[in-house]
């Protein structure tokens, strides 16, 4: 009797379309509750490392000298700490189609083109009038 059920739902199974996508050809399905991938505005990040630090799978690099952000998405677990924490606001998750990536293409580097903006001079303290 048992053999009788497995055939069965191996033919219907045949003959049903595929339960999976061909990914990478075919996008991902985006639900309503997918995060999708972390994705930076270079030209709002302030390099302050928040995001780096709070990472808890230490995917994120952040090189304030050489003016960097980098991720390893092989690392990433899509948990969006990173994104409630950037007190720029600049990173954001996206969920439109990303293509698949191997170990060697795992990293993505991104240049900060955020530039400081000048401090206004200080304003030198008035000089005491001398009294007396
Ligand atoms: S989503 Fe989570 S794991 Fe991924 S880079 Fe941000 S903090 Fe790290
Ligand atoms: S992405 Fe946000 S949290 Fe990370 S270094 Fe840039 S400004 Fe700071």
């Amino acid at each position: 009797m048992a053999f009788f059920e497995m055939a069965k739902t191996a033919i219907l199974t045949t003959l049903k379309s595929p339960a999976t996508r061909r990914y990478p050809a075919v996008s991902a399905k985006v639900a309503a509750i997918s995060r999708g991938r972390v994705t930076i505005d270079p030209s709002r990040c302030i390099s302050c490392g928040m995001c780096m630090r709070k990472c808890p799978s230490g995917a994120i690099c952040v090189v304030k000298d050489d003016k960097t952000w980098s991720i390893d998405r092989l690392k990433c677990v899509v948990c969006n700490c990173c994104v409630e924490v950037c007190p720029a606001h600049c990173l954001v998750m996206e969920t439109g189609y990303s293509p698949s990536i191997t170990v060697h293409e795992g990293i993505e580097l991104v240049h900060i083109t955020y530039v400081k903006p000048e401090r206004p001079p200080r304003k030198e303290p008035e000089e005491k009038s001398e009294q007396g």
